[in-house]
């Protein structure tokens, strides 16, 4: 590993909505924030199509132009944008103390508060039909992207929350929601499970999983089989919608700060801090529940805050010391 080596006061790792807020204020608060993009530079809108329910957007706005306007908006208070990707951590236990943290295995960079906003990536089944049919009808989001489907028929593929949860709000706008649930029951609460069966346009098939996704540019319809007769069915369809879960990108800070079973980082009550001063998680990667732009934006804006109080604590208790 070189040895370059540098001393700032605010690192953020991550480049959706929550890192881009983050950076917004911690610069405007004269941390001179670096932030690191990590793999992928704007996060997971850069794979939406059209953001229609970003507050102060009336006509809407494609995906990765809005994470250009933030990154531009970061950088005008002085941001420093870096391409690269935070591959190792060692953060300190003390108040005060100094985070290490590399990048790109070859660099290290010495932060006072590090602000995590890694973010989540939506699970995918992984047959090439679906990875390249991604954005031309096959989506991990239906509250983002449901709506292009008004009046048309669709599927949506799980049996959690997440999905039950989906495919009530597709129901609502679609002409019929086909659900794939791989099992012979559903894994959502029983109130979830309760308002999908009550729902008439929604045709749940249990033991059934995708074949294969059918169409070449765009989604035209879905080959489902039947795992435990083997059967194959085809029907025609304009969406398909994957829940399977959302796996938060938090690999490299297991053992030094807490998560939970799912490895969602753990925020201390309505704050952004996590069990180590001077670190604080914001969008997706601390959040299962809401999982929005104007969520993880509105956390970003909380973990500059929350890390501007804590530098301004650090500097009286030394003061005091001295
Ligand atoms: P879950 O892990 O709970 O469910 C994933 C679902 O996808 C399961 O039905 C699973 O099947 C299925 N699945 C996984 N992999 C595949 C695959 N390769 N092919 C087909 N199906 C697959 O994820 P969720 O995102 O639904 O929920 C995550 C957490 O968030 C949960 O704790 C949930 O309760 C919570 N949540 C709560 C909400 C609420 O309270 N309003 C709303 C949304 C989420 P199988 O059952 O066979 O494993």
């Amino acid at each position: 590993m070189s040895e370059t080596k540098e001393r700032i006061k605010t690192l953020i790792l991550g480049s959706g909505p929550a890192g881009y807020t983050a950076a917004i204020y911690a610069a405007r608060a004269d941390l001179h924030p670096v932030i690191y993009t990590g793999m992928e530079p704007g996060g997971q809108l850069t794979t939406t199509t059209e953001v229609e329910n970003f507050p102060g957007y009336p006509e809407g706005i494609d995906g990765p132009t809005m994470m250009v306007q933030l990154q531009q908006q970061a950088e005008r208070f002085g941001t420093e944008v870096r391409i690269g990707m935070a591959t190792a951590v060692q953060f300190s236990d003390e108040p005060g103390g100094i985070h290490t943290v590399t990048i790109d295995d070859s660099k290290q960079v010495e932060a006072e508060t590090v602000i995590i906003s890694t973010g989540a990536s939506a699970k995918y089944l992984g047959l090439p039909s679906e990875q390249r049919l991604r954005g031309g009808g096959v989506s991990a989001c239906a509250v983002c992207d449901g709506f292009f489907y008004k009046g048309q028929e669709v599927a949506i593929v799980g049996g959690g929350d997440t999905a039950a949860e989906e495919a009530s709000y597709l129901a609502k706008i679609c002409k019929k929601v086909t659900m794939l649930v791989r099992k012979g029951h559903l894994r959502a609460s029983k109130a979830m499970q309760n308002r999908v069966m009550s729902l008439p346009n929604i045709d749940i098939r249990f033991n059934t999983e995708v074949d294969e996704v059918l169409g070449q540019q765009v989604v035209e319809g879905l080959r489902m089989v039947n795992n435990q007769t083997g059967e194959k069915e085809d029907i025609a369809i304009t969406g398909l919608f994957i829940a399977i879960g959302h796996k938060p990108n938090t690999d490299i800070f297991k053992g030094q700060l807490d998560m939970d079973a799912t490895g969602y980082l753990i925020t201390e009550g309505k704050s952004t801090k996590t069990n180590k001063p001077g670190v604080f998680a914001s969008g997706d990667v601390q959040d299962k529940e809401y999982r929005q732009a104007v969520t993880a934006a509105g956390t970003g804006c909380m973990a500059a805050l929350d890390a501007e109080r804590y530098l301004q604590e650090v500097e009286s208790l030394q003061e005091e010391v001295e």
